[in-house]
């Protein structure tokens, strides 16, 4: 019982830090992940290539993300947790 307590924050401590960033050298302008995930991304005015607008992704966004990650057809999209 002891232990379920205690082992809990530390799962939920590694959720909450989870990043995203988009390497504006390989984004190509495709918008899957904007249309994938737009709570977390959009495009930028003028070069209309992807950012983040989250600094630090909430738990129910982690899955989406990956998704828009894996479906980036560049590779563009790296997950930093
Ligand atoms: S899916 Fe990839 S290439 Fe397309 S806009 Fe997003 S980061 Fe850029």
């Amino acid at each position: 019982m002891d232990g379920n307590y205690f082992v809990l924050p530390v799962i939920m401590g590694e959720e909450e830090s989870m990043k995203v960033e988009v390497d504006q050298m390989k984004c190509g302008t495709v918008g899957l992940c904007v249309k994938e995930c737009p709570e977390v991304f959009r495009f930028q005015e003028g070069s209309k290539k992807a950012t983040v607008i989250l600094g630090v992704i909430p738990p129910a966004l982690q899955k989406k993300c990956r998704d828009a990650a894996k479906k980036c057809p560049n590779a563009a999209i790296t997950i930093k947790e």
